[in-house]
């Protein structure tokens, strides 16, 4: 007998594609069984084979039919994801104002839409392994019990009903950890699909969270999502959170994007930290999409930090979120340490050390306590000089300096821009005057590292900084050295500040943190206070024991009687943040006003102005506040002059319906030059 041919079914697919060219396209389809929303095409675009994303499946195109393409293929061997996902993706397109596929598409994993599908089947047939436990602490296999501040938290949490947004404010060290890990206890246990996301700022800080997630719940699938991963260890993680195996999810920024299909609860932990900021492309905040996404789900969000940003902090202030405190160390005993300010005119520094951190590293050297200096800036020194003539080592390209490293052999030394990574070999002498004393000006951790050598011969010193981790799994490395007490004084950048668990620390000194403390960026000391609080919030984490030293944080600073230094010297965030909101209230700044910066760069900065100007005098409406345009703080870059306009609203809502208007008509701009806007803009 003769099959009977099945119906083709002809329809219109509304495309999302990876390009800024345009929302959407459409294509049609011709064939037996209709596509979904939420599946992945392969197409052609103009002469390229591209996948796209199918977001609406519709019977009529504004194209006329012989002018649509017909999709290719259907990549029916991927689960679709959700409308909620792509609802997700639609706001963040059009909060941060860019188009839906290059949200969608990058964050779904280069193999899931990649033209051939080899790699997609492979990782699909395989079955998910649990990944390798990084870091198992043997100690935390039993739960602690929970003090009186961490159970209400864990309570108030789990039983949230719906969207709530709640603050976990928590001294450092006070257990915020151990809050999440037995709020997922209890939420899993009630839920046997429910999915928990977790992210960290950092993928360093990720190892040691995956060990105590694993060791906790050795029965349950963990993925794990960061931008340091192969693109097959990428692909099988993302498709263990999509298909719902992977009950935990762990990850930096990027995870908030993660097609998560039955999501039950988000945490972010140290929620005020930079890093959450994307800084390029679709320049998200991971945190408030965190929030939106709560809310779109009706699920609970916690946010945890010691020193939470102001922006949340006004929100827990207005009650708009809740906030739980963990006043004190979680530990028996365990206290914050006492913070010292060293006056660098009294006690002149040597070797970037005064005599008083000096004597304090040698004594916890005496009793195999460990330390940690904290300075925030990688290689050897900030610039090279010349004392004859003036001759500074300038970066060409940038309006930066080229910043001296050192390798092991001489010839080895580099000039390197930290900016357009621009690299020279170190002159021999002077390139103005031809001096041949030039000397390096200033402190690196590399130089630190150098002259603690010398000091401390004896010692095992570590430095862990961008520089010394550029290889895979090499940072992780360092840091289980670290835990295993196998390095008396670590020296780093902020990559050492955040999160870390190190427990027979008892010193941290802090080198050179001044600098923040005068430009022009309203948000530096909201930054420099965080990042010492985190950094100081390093010591002191374990018991305290007889013999041991009660832990101690030394501030080498020039100005000892500075409000941000004596609110730090008495652990006292919310002073601190009172005050930084009364001023941003006064000045009319974030979190009482809402930001747009449109920026642009050209060969010569008064192309980038006038680009600039053209753009400001559109009309504007009265509640939107336009700055005049000014060069950015650095201004060249790689070649390239960079100026900036500022926009401003009282209203969210406003800014947004201006710039939706405004950005359009920014493309039809002669001569075209190259910009870019970034909504609730962090560095200005
Ligand atoms: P935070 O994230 O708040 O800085 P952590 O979660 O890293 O702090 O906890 C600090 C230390 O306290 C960890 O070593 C953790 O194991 C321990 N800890 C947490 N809660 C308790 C508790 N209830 N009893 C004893 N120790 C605890
Ligand atoms: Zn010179
Ligand atoms: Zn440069």
């Amino acid at each position: 007998m003769k099959k009977i041919p099945k119906l083709q079914i002809e329809k219109i697919l509304q495309i999302a594609l990876d390009t800024p060219l345009n929302q959407f396209f459409d294509y049609l389809w011709r064939g037996e069984e209709l596509p979904k929303v939420g599946q992945f095409a392969l197409l052609t675009f103009g002469r390229r084979e591209m996948v796209g994303l199918i977001v609406d499946v519709k019977s009529d195109s504004e194209v006329p039919r012989d002018k649509l393409k017909s999709i290719i293929a259907i990549r029916d061997q991927l689960p679709v994801v959700s409308s909620e996902w792509i609802d997700l993706c639609r706001f963040a397109a059009e909060y941060y104002q860019r188009p839906l596929g290059e949200v969608a598409l990058p964050s779904i994993p280069k193999n899931c839409r990649a033209l051939k599908t080899t790699a997609l089947d492979k990782a699909l047939k395989k079955e998910f392994r649990k990944p390798l436990v990084a870091h198992i602490d043997q100690e935390k296999n039993e739960p602690p019990q929970l003090n009186a501040a961490q159970q209400l938290a864990v309570q108030e949490i789990v039983e949230a009903e719906g969207y709530t947004a709640t603050l976990l404010f928590g001294v450092t060290g006070s257990g915020k950890t151990e809050v999440y890990l037995q709020v997922a206890a209890q939420l899993l246990a009630r839920n046997s699909s429910a999915q928990i996301l977790i992210l960290v700022p950092e993928i360093n800080l990720t190892p040691q969270l995956q060990g105590n997630l694993q060791t906790r719940f050795p029965e349950l699938i963990i993925a794990v999502l960061h931008s340091g991963m192969s693109e097959g260890d990428r692909t099988r993680h993302w498709l263990a959170a999509h298909s719902g195996k992977a009950r935990l999810i762990l990850g930096t920024r990027l995870a908030i994007l993660a097609s998560l299909p039955t999501l039950k609860l988000i945490i972010v932990d140290e929620e005020h930290d930079p890093s959450y900021k994307q800084q390029d492309g679709l320049r998200y905040s991971a945190r408030d999409l965190a929030i939106w996404r709560a809310k779109q789900l009706n699920i609970p969000v916690v946010l945890g930090s010691a020193t939470p940003s102001l922006e949340t902090w006004q929100h827990t202030n207005s009650r708009r979120y809740s906030k739980l405190c963990l006043p004190n160390r979680a530990v028996n005993s365990a206290v914050l340490p006492a913070m010292r300010l060293i006056d660098l005119a009294k006690d002149k520094a040597q070797y970037g050390l005064t005599s008083a951190l000096m004597s304090a590293l040698k004594s916890r050297l005496q009793k195999g306590e460990q330390s940690l200096l904290y300075l925030n800036r990688r290689g050897y020194a900030p610039v090279l000089a010349c004392e004859a003539c003036g001759w500074m080592s300038n970066c060409t390209r940038c309006s930066s300096n080229l910043v001296l490293h050192k390798s092991e052999s001489k010839s080895g030394h580099r000039l390197r821009c930290h900016h357009c990574s621009f690299e020279l070999p170190i002159p021999q002498s002077c390139p103005t005057c031809g001096n041949a004393d030039i000397q390096p000006l200033g402190r690196g951790t590399q130089r630190i590292e150098e002259h603690l050598h010398l000091i401390f011969p004896e010692a095992r010193i570590s430095r862990i900084d961008a520089d010394s981790t550029r290889l895979k799994g090499s940072a992780q490395a360092a840091f289980e050295t670290v835990h295993r007490g196998e390095v008396d004084i670590l020296i780093g950048t902020q990559m050492v500040a955040k999160g870390h668990d190190f427990k027979n620390l008892t010193l941290v000194g802090i080198i050179n943190p001044d600098s923040a403390l005068f430009t022009q960026d309203f948000r530096a000391s909201e930054r420099l206070f965080a990042q010492l609080m985190q950094v100081s919030g390093r010591a002191g984490r374990a018991a305290q024991k007889e013999g041991v030293s009660p832990s101690e944080v030394f501030i080498q600073t020039r100005y000892p009687q500075h409000p941000l230094y004596q609110t730090l010297k008495n652990h006292d965030y919310p002073r601190f943040a009172q005050e930084c909101l009364k001023e941003r209230q006064q000045a009319d700044l974030p979190p009482f006003i809402f930001q747009a910066l449109l920026r642009a760069e050209a060969k010569e900065l008064h192309m980038a102005i006038a680009f600039l100007k053209q753009a400001a005098t559109i009309d504007m409406p009265e509640d939107i506040f336009v700055h005049d345009p000014i060069p950015m703080s650095l201004m060249k870059m790689a070649n390239l002059e960079r100026a900036q306009l500022l926009i401003e609203s009282r209203s969210r809502t406003s800014l947004q319906t201006f710039l939706k208007k405004w950005l359009p008509q920014l493309s039809n701009f002669k001569p075209r030059i190259s910009w870019s806007l970034e909504v609730d803009p962090v560095d200005i």
